[in-house]
């Protein structure tokens, strides 16, 4: 044995990703996403949804969860099914929470190796804020007609973030068995703001600004091509915004992968079957 016992590297299955979707994404959005960087993290990637889907159901058995939350884009139904997220995470003792969309490209390898670098049992919330400020909020106290105002980061769900198992279970009064809604009621803002003030302004932790984290609400096209297989999570601008891709080269011209994905995912999986064949080979 070794002189010295050191700390086990962190597993896949320590980590738990949860991809939000809608019923009519699955075929638009999630089919591209199974066959990229999901076929890479099976083991760690659970699939939140709002409606039945035999044929995904087929693909991900246990790891599609139909969370019967409305599939409509208000706060509640996202905030339902940001609750849920949360349950089934804290349900599966995992180390780890990470929440992405269903138009994110997530680095398993990278997000791995960004996670190692912590504890899951300190305090931990990790992401990229999408304002340059904290955002203000009004907080309505329950009982009383009290109304205060409180500043809080937080990070924005279309890039991803990540909470550990220690900060996640503090959140538990707040987030777990539906209060998740009550206290977005309170502050009558969207999910991922939710969070950040449930961590930020309920508990005093603080966000960790990483920018390895990305959404299509920056610039996509600006990222260094050659950081781009660096990055923890990626996204794409879509039809109303074509041009919000990375810009990667690779065997796919943007007709033949609009999104990036594919491009991005031979890079880093060049053995993977559809990729088209290697040079010197
Ligand atoms: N979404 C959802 N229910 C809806 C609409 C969207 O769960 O009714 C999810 C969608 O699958 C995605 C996320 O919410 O994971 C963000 O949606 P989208 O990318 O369409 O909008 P954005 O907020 O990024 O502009
Ligand atoms: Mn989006």
């Amino acid at each position: 044995p070794p002189a010295r016992a050191s700390a086990p590297r962190l597993r896949p299955e320590d980590v738990f990703i949860a991809v939000k979707t809608t019923r009519k994404n699955h075929g638009p959005r999630l089919g591209l996403l199974l066959r990229t960087w999901i076929s890479r993290a099976r083991r760690q990637t659970f699939i939140f949804t709002d409606g039945d889907d035999p044929e995904l159901q087929l693909q991900g058995g246990s790891h599609v969860i139909n969370t019967n939350c409305s599939a409509v884009h208000t706060r509640q139904a996202l905030c339902c099914k940001m609750s849920v997220e949360y349950d089934k995470f804290i349900e599966s003792g995992r180390k780890w929470f990470c929440h992405v969309d269903d138009d994110n490209y997530v680095n398993p390898e990278g997000l791995l190796q960004l996670l190692s670098a912590f504890s899951p049992n300190q305090d931990v919330y990790l992401g990229r804020p999408s304002l340059d400020h904290p955002i203000e909020a009004t907080e309505r106290v329950q009982g009383g007609g009290t109304v205060t105002t409180i500043k809080f980061w937080f990070a924005t769900g279309g890039a991803g973030f990540c909470l550990s198992r220690g900060l996640a279970l503090k959140m538990s009064p707040w987030a777990s068995l539906g209060s998740f809604m009550s206290t977005a009621e309170r502050v009558r803002l969207p999910d991922d703001c939710t969070v950040g003030y449930i961590v930020e302004g309920l508990l005093g932790a603080r966000l960790l600004h990483n920018s390895l984290f990305h959404s299509h609400l920056e610039n996509l096209q600006r990222l260094p091509p050659d950081t781009v297989l660096q990055q923890v999570t990626l996204s794409y601008g879509g039809p109303e915004n074509p041009q919000n891709v990375v810009n990667v080269a690779g065997g796919f011209s943007l007709q033949q992968d609009p999104t990036r994905f594919k491009s991005v995912h031979c890079l880093l999986y060049p053995d993977t079957d559809w990729c088209p064949v290697q040079k010197g080979n």
